[in-house]
């Protein structure tokens, strides 16, 4: 039996050494195109950008432990199509690998701008180490470094150059920071950081064209134009499912799958970011980009590819650090929540609850020990008490 793994980051890893715990006999190949063994992406944006990390200390692994472990590194190497007829990838090295069931875990890549001008090579992205190292290596007090999108990436981007002593503007075309995923006051705090740090932050200003000069970049925007050195674009992210759609298996912004990460086909899967997951209880597919779903679905694949079920079920969870400030997120954080504060000095939880005053969602500002006390409040679907949640003098563990 042969597992053939496509995407050396995070989720490839954790499959292919779940798939080693559970199986000693299986030859298990994990494939990836960048040159390095796999790696955490988090701290490309923070302690990388800062100097405060060395890649070295990005690796998941020492080299040596995949070897160990039995299972088959093969880097620098791209797959390009996929023959699920034959069960073999094509790579473009014109190899040709078989394989008996396959695992999907390409993650996603930094969306591009499409506007004149993106194409100057003083307009970056971040997603990968070399990336991170291109970006790091221009960064010098002093520099204009304009920042497209002021979502985690931008915004933690924005926060580190400007510790670096960057002149940064970030340009954001909603009205708000992290709109898609924190409620209007948590946006507002952000905003206020940033702003004390000397961000010129400029809301509602989307980026339109981008005309490179010889010595800067002018930036024309909804509000008028801007002279950067440099432009970051962190205006999300694109799944990379195109072999899966260029092998008839359903995609829709994402790979299709069930709880256990199975595709349409019994014996091909999708792990990580890249996978659009079946979720039962909300009655459809959802894709996280997070470092919680690389880490956990993989049990679920592992467990699937040894015939056993394991279905993923997890409150969703990420988080992100800026101007030495953590804040997680838990949970949905739809629109039409009912947010309820609970403030204790600088630490702060903010709660969403549903018109059932059930508890959907929370966002938590340095006070990262509410996480445990939210995780069963929102899995247990009680109702709460608005007053008694509001009183920071009740502990959260009280109420669950
Ligand atoms: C800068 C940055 C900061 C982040 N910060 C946070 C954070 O603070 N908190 C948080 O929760 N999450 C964070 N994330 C998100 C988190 O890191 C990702 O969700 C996680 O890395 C996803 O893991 P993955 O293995 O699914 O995909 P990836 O890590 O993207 O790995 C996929 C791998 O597959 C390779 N690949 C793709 N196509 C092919 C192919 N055809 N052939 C061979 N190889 C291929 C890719 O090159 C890549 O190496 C951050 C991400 C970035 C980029």
């Amino acid at each position: 039996m042969r597992t053939v793994i496509v995407g050396a980051g995070q989720a490839g890893r954790r499959t292919a050494e779940l798939l080693r715990g559970l199986d000693a006999e299986r030859e298990i190949l994990l494939i990836g195109e960048e040159a390095e063994p796999p790696y955490d992406r988090p701290p490309l944006s923070k302690e990388i950008l800062l100097g405060e990390k060395q890649p070295p200390g990005l690796m998941q692994r020492a080299a040596g432990a995949y070897a160990e472990q039995r299972i088959e590194l093969l880097l620098g190497c791209r797959v390009t199509g996929i023959d699920l007829a034959a069960r073999r990838l094509d790579a473009d090295d014109g190899e040709r690998v078989p394989f008996d069931t396959l695992v999907l875990a390409t993650g996603a890549r930094a969306r591009r701008l499409r506007i004149p001008g993106a194409e100057d090579p003083r307009v970056l992205t971040l997603r990968s180490m070399a990336d991170a190292r291109a970006l790091g290596a221009r960064l010098r007090p002093g520099l204009r470094l304009a920042v497209a999108g002021a979502g985690l990436i931008g915004l933690e981007v924005a926060a580190s150059a400007t510790k670096l002593g960057c002149l940064v503007t970030v340009l954001e075309a909603a009205d708000r920071v992290m709109a898609r995923c924190v409620p209007e006051a948590t946006s507002a705090l952000l905003d206020g950081w940033h702003r004390e740090a000397g961000v010129a932050l400029h809301l509602s200003c989307p980026l339109l064209s981008i005309t490179p000069g010889e010595a800067s970049l002018r930036l024309s925007t909804g509000l008028g134009d801007i002279e950067a050195d440099l432009l970051l674009v962190a205006i999300g992210a694109v799944p990379n499912d195109e072999l899966a759609r260029q092998a008839g298996l359903p995609v829709e912004d994402g790979i299709l799958v069930d709880e256990s990460g199975r595709t349409s086909h019994a014996q091909v899967f999708a792990a990580g970011e890249v996978a659009r997951i079946w979720r039962p209880a909300l009655g459809q597919h959802v894709r996280y980009e997070t470092w919680q779903v690389a880490q956990h679905q993989p049990v679920a694949v592992a467990h699937a590819l040894c015939g056993a079920e394991r279905p993923y079920d997890e409150i969703p969870w990420h988080w992100t650090n800026q101007y030495g400030r953590n804040i997680q997120l838990l949970g949905a954080h739809r629109a039409g929540l009912e947010w309820i504060a609970r403030a204790e000095g600088d630490r702060q939880t903010v709660i969403g609850l549903d018109g059932d005053a059930r508890v959907q969602g929370a966002v938590l500002i340095d006070n990262g020990r509410d996480a445990t006390p939210l995780r069963r409040l929102i899995a247990s679907g009680k109702q709460m008490e608005r007053a008694r949640l509001r009183d920071g003098s009740v502990a959260l563990r009280q109420l669950c």
